[in-house]
């Protein structure tokens, strides 16, 4: 998907910066991995489709690449995650060129291993908005990843060069009644057991907090000697403090990507914590995460008329 155009951009593009992140296939099928292309000989390891998910935006934060000039494509939530780390002081932004990527969502390979069984990549075909197997054409939407038929945002809001065509639809107003959308139709106490259950199968590695490309603090509190907040144990009351506490962190900074959900090797939906707390700051303040730079984000801020009912 793309391919063409992005290997012909990077050839261009390796005459100005040091190295283009991208992606490239992995070693298993329907798996594409990150990649940093350093030489015009290697483009054609570039590759784009919808197995993408990796947030790219992560690997501008690595000590080797912080200070360099780099191309980077950038999906919709990958350039607002570069956008928050832009305004947070963490990379700069003349030391990026960004290739922005309209996106049409990622497909979680779980779904369709229930849906089809095996998977062979020679059965599939994809497309843009649809996938063909064995000759026959499906929509897309329902093997796309959850945070993904929440999408909001599919076309990125800052890029020096675009890919492709604008995405003209909102994902979410297609498939509306996921996983966020029924939990908050359930009483509290179901809320809860949903969540009860989900924590006690964590085993605290922080796989979600290392794949976010927003969780970059040096000392995470969950490690930190002084104060010692919490025990290495990965018991549920420890694991929801953990949990808990990393949503508030990521509140008004959260560009709702999956990255955290997508690493998580027990299949905890664990991106739904943070996701929510962004429905609360679109709702409440008028604020999302990485879509206008120039925009005052609402935990930095403070005006009287403040709305607070929220808060129980
Ligand atoms: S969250 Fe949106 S921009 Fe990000 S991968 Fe999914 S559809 Fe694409
Ligand atoms: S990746 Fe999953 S198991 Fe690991 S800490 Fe996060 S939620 Fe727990
Ligand atoms: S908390 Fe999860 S969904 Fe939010 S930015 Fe980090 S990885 Fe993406």
């Amino acid at each position: 998907m793309y391919e063409e155009e992005i290997r012909a951009l990077s050839v261009k593009l390796l005459d100005e910066v040091e190295g283009v992140i991208g992606y490239s296939w992995g070693t298993l099928p329907f798996r594409a991995r990150p990649f940093l292309c350093q030489k015009k000989e290697d483009v054609t390891h570039l590759v784009f489709n919808h197995f993408c998910g990796s947030n790219l935006a992560r690997y501008l934060l690595s000590g080797e690449l912080k200070e360099k000039k780099i191309a980077i494509l950038a999906k919709a939530c990958d350039a607002r995650a570069i956008t928050v780390l832009i305004r947070e002081g963490q990379v700069k932004r003349e030391n990026l060129v960004i290739v922005g990527i309209p996106c049409y969502g990622m497909v979680d390979r779980k779904k369709l291993e229930e849906r089809f069984g095996p998977l062979q990549p020679q059965d599939f075909e994809w497309h843009l908005d649809s996938l063909t197997f064995k000759g026959e054409n499906l929509s897309i939407g329902p093997f796309l990843e959850a945070t993904c038929q929440r999408c909001l945002h599919p076309n990125p809001p800052l890029y020096d060069h675009l890919i492709g065509q604008e995405v003209t639809y909102i994902p979410r107003k297609r498939w509306n009644n996921d996983a966020l959308t029924k939990l908050d139709m359930v009483s509290r106490e179901e809320r809860w057991a949903f969540f009860a259950g989900e924590f006690e199968k964590c085993i605290r590695c922080y796989a979600c907090r290392n794949s976010c490309p927003l969780c970059y603090c040096k000392e995470c509190f969950a490690e930190m000697q002084r104060p010692y907040w919490l025990s290495g144990a990965a018991t549920p009351s420890e694991n929801l403090f953990f949990h808990v506490g990393r949503s508030l962190h990521m509140a008004g900074r959260c560009v709702e990507c999956g990255a955290c959900e997508r690493a998580c090797p027990v299949d905890i939906p664990i991106a739904l914590l943070p996701c929510k707390v962004e429905e609360l700051i679109r709702g409440n303040f008028d604020f999302e995460a990485g879509i206008d730079p120039d925009k005052e984000p609402p935990l930095l801020t403070y005006r009287e008329n403040d709305p607070g009912e929220f808060i129980r």
